[in-house]
């Protein structure tokens, strides 16, 4: 394949270079064709254009630390982080912030903090994770359950369309975006309530496109938002800001059965936690022996409770629910408390190859009321499929992270998966939930979008993406599938077990080392 005519950046179509984009964070390991580094915008535009006259599939990337398999693919992988590094540029008194979709959510975060302002979602990865893929996923974290997701912080986008053309929600509608307000946006604005009723009923959902969201406000930013590289390509963002809290507190609760997980999460909803979060029996027996405190003999789940205000009410909340509870004020106490949450991440990364932890059921949302009949089929699908599990996440939204543990020596372990991702999912869509709460469908999901939302939602998702992509070269394979398709895991498209495809001398290793370390925001060139 040869450049794109006319482009700045780098173009590498060597062994190497596709091998280091083959990997995000999750299960995939698919090497593409070439790997594309535009400049600036300019130079991302003919690129795009040449892509759609070529018919050539573009991958866009920011981190890579995506989990659900949406920045990997066998076109271009497009790495944005040279292209749109424009720095924050903070509006204190209208509480907002626009800056390139390459920053880091820490670094928005870092230029927020001097005016006492801040972005509320904060996924675990805001270190390294590009503000681009955040909006690109609808991501979110901890403290979703007060302050929701992405898509109710974005203002606006500036993005690069199909058409190559340079667009903004906030300003005059591009070629791409007139197609879909003419020939799908009355079909949606027609059907609102069906839309809203095959919407799974939960609090937090990266699944699908937002159609039930852009039905009720008609703002083309919230249809975006959660496209995950399939509608444009974002090279800015703009998104409001929240007062830093002046106090947080935080409640450790212990539940001696899964039965009293539901009514401790329903009893301290109402009191508007800004964070709500499970540490499952299974986490805590993968953490025991990496956590500085015991637990009481018998305890079946922990819950993590913050408020930003007191938590006296919420302790005689869940009186007579919870086996314990206790209260931290100081921030060297809370502090502790939440260091048993933490540990995951890290341990999780690092077990040997023998025993590696696997993103395929990780981001799982059902209504919170049905959270323990959740666990407990997730607890059951893992066994019957002969893995160990580790569930951990966001209690007060319902939504679980659920890493299976897998020996990738055993036989069959790929068969073994897919029949856990096909039961899991399942047990979510039966449970009113949704396959992603907060990582998107990417590859891994995308085959589930019409089960989840029903044909009707699902054909104006793919009338929504010709519109905006007529050529289809935006992120092919990912988020929705067409009419019939479906997509069992593919054992060669793994970066793990015997079929997974092979790379040049030393790479895999390197990206290994990428992943374990959680090095997500290296410049993949530079590994070489
Ligand atoms: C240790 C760890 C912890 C995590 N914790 C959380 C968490 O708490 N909450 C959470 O929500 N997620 C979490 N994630 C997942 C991930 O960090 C988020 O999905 C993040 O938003 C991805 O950002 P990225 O820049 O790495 O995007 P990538 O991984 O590069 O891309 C993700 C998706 O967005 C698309 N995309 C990326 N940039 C753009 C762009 N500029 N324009 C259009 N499309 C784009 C890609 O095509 C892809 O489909 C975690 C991941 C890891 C490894």
């Amino acid at each position: 394949m040869q450049a794109p005519p006319g482009l700045r950046g780098e173009f590498r179509t060597d062994d190497v270079a596709r091998a280091l984009y083959s990997e995000g964070a999750g299960i995939f390991r698919i090497i593409p064709q070439a790997v594309a580094v535009p400049k600036d915008v300019e130079d991302l535009a003919l690129l795009v254009r040449w892509a759609t006259a070529e018919g050539v599939a573009l991958v866009p990337r920011g981190a890579g630390s995506g989990m659900q398999g949406g920045n990997v693919g066998p076109g271009v992988v497009l790495d944005l982080t040279r292209a749109c590094r424009d720095a924050p540029l903070v509006e204190r008194e209208a509480r907002m912030v626009r800056c390139g979709a390459s920053i880091t959510c820490r670094s928005l975060n870092d230029a927020a903090q001097p005016y006492g302002l801040h972005l509320p979602p904060d996924p675990s990865s805001g270190a390294f994770c590009t503000m681009g893929g955040m909006a690109a996923t609808n991501a979110a974290g901890a403290h979703s359950v007060k302050y929701g997701t992405m898509r109710r912080w974005v203002r606006a986008l500036e993005f690069v369309t199909a058409d190559g053309e340079i667009g903004c929600t906030a300003g005059e509608p591009t070629r791409a975006e007139e197609r879909f307000r003419r020939d799908v946006a009355p079909a949606i604005r027609g059907r609102t309530a069906e839309l809203a009723g095959a919407a799974p009923r939960t609090p937090k959902n990266s699944s699908g496109y937002a159609l039930d969201a852009f039905a009720s406000s008609g703002r083309t930013t919230d249809l975006l938002v959660g496209s995950e590289g399939t509608l444009a390509i974002f090279t800015a963002v703009e998104v409001a800001l929240a007062p830093l809290p002046a106090e947080r507190t935080t409640l450790l609760v212990t539940l001696g059965s899964l039965d009293q997980v539901g009514p401790a999460v329903l009893a301290l909803r109402p009191l508007s936690p800004s964070a709500l979060e499970l540490l499952d029996r299974t986490y805590l027996d993968f953490v025991r022996g990496a956590a500085q405190r015991r637990l009481a003999p018998g305890t079946e789940a922990v819950l993590l409770v913050e408020f930003e205000g007191s938590a006296q009410e919420a302790a005689v909340a869940v009186r007579g629910i919870a086996t314990s509870v206790e209260l931290a004020e100081d921030a060297t106490t809370v502090g502790r408390l939440w260091e048993l949450r933490h540990l995951a991440s890290p341990i999780l990364a690092s077990l040997p190859d023998n025993l590696r932890s696997l993103q395929v059921v990780e981001d799982g949302c059902v209504p919170p009321e049905k959270l323990a009949r959740y666990i407990t089929a997730l607890r059951a699908a893992a066994k019957d499929t002969g893995f160990e599990i580790v569930i951990f996440g966001h209690a007060g939204d319902g939504h679980l992270h659920a890493n299976l543990l897998a020996d990738l020596e055993a036989p069959d372990f790929v068969a073994r998966l897919a029949a856990c991702l096909e039961r899991v999912t399942a047990e979510q869509l039966a449970l009113g939930g949704t396959p992603s709460g907060e990582h998107g469908d990417g590859r891994l999901r995308a085959e589930f979008v019409e089960r989840t939302f029903g044909p009707l939602y699902a054909d104006l998702c793919r009338r929504t993406r010709a519109a905006w992509d007529p050529a289809g070269v935006l992120n092919p394979g990912v988020k929705i599938l067409e009419a019939g398709e479906r997509r069992a895991l593919d054992a060669g498209a793994l970066k793990i077990g015997p079929h997974a495809p092979g790379l040049p001398p030393g790479i895999a290793a390197k990206l290994r080392e990428v992943e374990r370390s959680a090095a997500w925001g290296t410049f993949r060139l530079e590994l070489a």
